[in-house]
């Protein structure tokens, strides 16, 4: 292994969420030298869809069949929208290049090119989305035409009831039916983990068992939903078998974290990245950042203490919000705590939250964040980039609301794309 430390990259990528994976993607194809530090345990949580842009305006709660008119209208209403930076052409082409890593890593993804698609979460909510791994994507079929549905979940796994599932869904889709697997373990299980229930279904046996005991009751039926949790290194060879061992076509529902999902997006990262010199410092954190006289920036890394100093000739922040650690607040304000940027905000504390939890509008401070210039380089206090080569993307972008504008991974992916390449054109 390269010591980083006696290494000057051409591109130092904080954060490997969504965007920060996605942009050491995008840099590693594009012959940049690049690092990557952060902590993984945010993909436990990506609910594994790719949200591209679903809702605008928030408050009328309007759902978009077609993300490109959805976008226009974002960046004509909300000014300083992320997507404002991004040419649709540009945003196209990093969902694409994004899309094809997915396949190529065994990880295949479904989609439109120019709509959205439906499909049903654990909440019993129709969800409209952009990127569906291949395992969801019978279940967009049977949604859409309503045909008879098997729903079936695991008696102690946690958070994914077949029984609330159908019950919620029943004025609008007639055909569902509900059924609670017992024990695929053949005894008492109170609980069942996710992860290992996932790893369990790789196995023939416990596939066998699951069809057994899902059998009797699909005789009515045309589709079979199950929890995501159908295997996790193989997943669509897991799908199949069942399908071929019930005679239906099977499908995945999106369930609660720790998300199986996530964590095949994590492993098709995990697969491409060392393999194509990214280098990966996923046990670091960056302590703090220099500029140097030479225009470069030095990073300090380190688990809770300095322990080493990255050189690179540009920065990729992409830490994320509050939950990632790239936004903090006090009682007062929230602070951008690595190079200390403004971070665009309510204007004090009373601001940040309605008084109504679930006000349709969202809160304010749901909007907090980096504002870029077109190249979304960070702006400073007087409202010019705050360094020449420091790069943002991800959700620490500010004005948007992406849990209810359902934009979150799809605008990791595109700010990504669109912040590789602005440094790859400023590059000597
Ligand atoms: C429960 C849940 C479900 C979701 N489901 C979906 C979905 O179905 N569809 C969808 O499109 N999106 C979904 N999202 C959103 C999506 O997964 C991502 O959260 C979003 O794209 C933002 O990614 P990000 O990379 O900008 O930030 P984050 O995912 O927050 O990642 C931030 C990264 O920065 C790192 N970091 C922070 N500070 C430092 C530091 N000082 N040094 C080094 N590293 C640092 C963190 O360790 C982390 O790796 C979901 C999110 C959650 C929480």
């Amino acid at each position: 292994m390269i010591d980083a430390s006696n290494q000057k990259f051409d591109l130092a990528i904080i954060g490997a969420g969504m965007a920060g994976m996605a942009a050491a993607v995008f840099a590693a194809k594009r012959g940049l030298t690049t690092v990557i530090m952060g902590s993984l345990a945010e993909s436990w949580f990506t609910g594994g869809l790719i949200d591209l842009m679903g809702v605008h305006p928030v408050e009328s709660g309007k759902s978009w069949q077609d993300p490109w008119a959805a976008i226009d209208a974002v960046v004509r209403d909300i000014f300083g929208h992320p997507y404002a930076h991004i040419p649709s052409e540009d945003i196209k082409a990093a969902l694409q290049e994004f899309y094809a890593l997915l396949n190529d890593g065994g990880r295949p993804y479904r989609f439109e090119d120019e709509r959205n698609s439906n499909l049903i979460t654990a909440f019993g909510a129709i969800k409209t989305t952009h990127g569906i791994p291949q395992t969801m994507w019978p279940g967009v079929q049977a949604l859409s035409s309503k045909a008879p549905c098997l729903i079936a979940d695991f008696k102690g796994l946690k958070g994914f009831s077949a029984d609330l599932l159908v019950e919620r869904l029943k004025t609008e889709w007639p055909g569902l039916k509900a059924l609670s697997v017992p024990s695929i373990y053949g005894d008492q299980v109170h609980e069942i983990n996710p992860v290992p229930l996932a790893r369990d279904l790789e196995i023939a046996q416990y596939r066998q068992k699951l069809a057994e005991l899902i059998k009797a009751h699909v005789k009515d039926v045309e589709y079979v939903g199950l929890p995501a949790v159908l295997g996790i290194h193989r997943p669509d060879q897991v799908i199949d078998e069942l399908g071929e061992l019930l005679g239906k076509p099977v499908f995945e529902i999106p369930a609660m974290p720790p998300s199986i999902p996530g964590m095949r997006l994590k492993e098709a990262f995990l697969r491409f990245l060392p393999a194509n010199n990214v280098h990966c410092l996923f046990q670091k954190q960056v302590l703090k950042a220099t500029p140097t006289s030479e225009g470069e920036i030095t990073l300090d890394t380190g688990r809770t203490e300095h322990e080493n100093s990255i050189k690179a000739y540009a920065v990729l922040l992409s830490t994320g919000r509050f939950l990632g650690g790239g936004l903090h607040s006090d009682h007062t304000t929230v602070t951008e705590p690595i190079f200390d940027l403004p971070v665009f905000q309510p204007e004090n504390r009373e601001l940040w939250h309605c008084d109504r939890l679930f006000e349709p509008s969202g809160h304010a401070i749901n909007l907090a964040g980096l504002e870029t210039d077109d190249m979304l380089r960070p702006l400073g206090t007087g409202g010019q980039p705050a360094f020449e080569n420091l790069f943002a993307a991800g959700i620490i972008l500010a004005h948007q609301d992406w849990t209810r504008m359902k934009c979150g991974s799809g605008l990791s992916v595109a700010t990504a794309y669109g912040a590789v390449k602005s440094f790859s054109s400023l590059r000597p």
